[in-house]
């Protein structure tokens, strides 16, 4: 039965379908007085939005942010035309068992105080690592406080790992190290590439249609170092970049799937409903990126 609402939903927008577009979103912000780089980092990727001429979507939560002057950098983006959605205060996995329910909406009701008067908000959630519940209790529990504040979900239809880049990128930067930087910007690049075109292979697959995509990525100082560069590399591979309102319009982000434990990428769970074999569990995470490192010449100590 899913599985043909899911197919008559995409069916009627076929003839809309054109190239594959995506949008950029960016979790977490940063905390200023935790690193001293955060206002730098944070301007750099709204310079290179801004060069490219792209609206995008920051989620911040609070407890990477930290006080008012994390609040202040991350109001910046309202600032500059772009979209503000909730993360969550305390970034916690709904999937881990000592997360209870009433915990984690009074967690999101305590973000959405924090955030909602910031110009360019929208009430929007990303659940922290794309965990969106390990029971039916708190995976409906949460989509029925979301209906009942008015929000929208803050899906993501292309997951990667840019986070365990990043951490590589900034071990290699404090040593100074400019050859595996560069290696490392090839291989980041591609692990992109790589995992844009698999979960739109996994949607023509289920859907039969190229989504409008939103890519998650994060506020870190990898991004602010080689943004401009993935930006080309994407439109260079026929990628066409559109802002997050435009996206989240695709009513693929309507679905409200019954897989257990919930979340990852909307596309991933789209792909268990109809039963696709070999999907990851977690879609992505850091292990699964050492054979990519490799043959950028990277030789990860695992
Ligand atoms: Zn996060």
């Amino acid at each position: 039965m899913l599985k043909q609402i899911i197919l008559s939903l995409c069916l009627s927008i076929s003839n809309l379908a054109i190239a594959k577009s995506l949008a950029l979103s960016f979790d977490d912000g940063l905390d200023p007085t935790v690193n001293m780089a955060a206002r730098q980092i944070n301007n750099d990727i709204l310079s290179a939005l801004k060069q490219n001429k792209i609206s995008a979507i920051v989620y911040p939560s609070v407890s990477k942010i930290g006080g008012q002057a994390g609040l202040d950098i991350i109001a910046e983006w309202g600032k500059q035309g772009h979209r503000i959605g909730n993360h969550s205060n305390l970034h916690q996995s709904l999937n881990k068992d000592e997360v209870t329910l009433p915990n984690y909406l009074n967690d999101m009701q305590q973000a959405h105080q924090t955030f909602s008067s910031l110009k360019g908000f929208v009430p929007r959630y990303r659940f922290p690592f794309l965990k969106e519940g390990n029971t039916q209790a708190k995976r409906d529990g949460v989509r029925q406080w979301l209906s009942t504040h008015h929000y929208q979900p803050g899906a993501v239809s292309i997951d990667a790992s840019d986070w365990y880049y990043n951490q590589l990128f900034l071990k290699y930067q404090q040593a100074n190290d400019q050859e595996s930087l560069n290696k490392l910007k090839q291989a980041y690049i591609a692990h992109l590439l790589d995992r844009a075109n698999y979960y739109d292979q996994l949607a023509l697959k289920t859907l039969g249609r190229s989504p409008q995509h939103v890519l998650l990525l994060h506020v870190r100082a990898m991004n602010a170092a080689w943004l401009d560069e993935v930006i080309q590399a994407f439109q260079q591979q026929g990628w066409n970049f559109i802002d997050s309102d435009t996206a989240y319009q695709d009513p693929v982000y309507k679905l409200q799937l019954q897989v257990l434990p919930a979340g990852e990428s909307i596309l991933w769970s789209i792909a268990k409903v109809y039963g696709v074999e070999n999907l990851r569990y977690p879609a992505e995470d850091a292990p699964y990126e050492y054979a990519n490192l490799q043959k950028f010449g990277l030789n990860i100590e695992q």
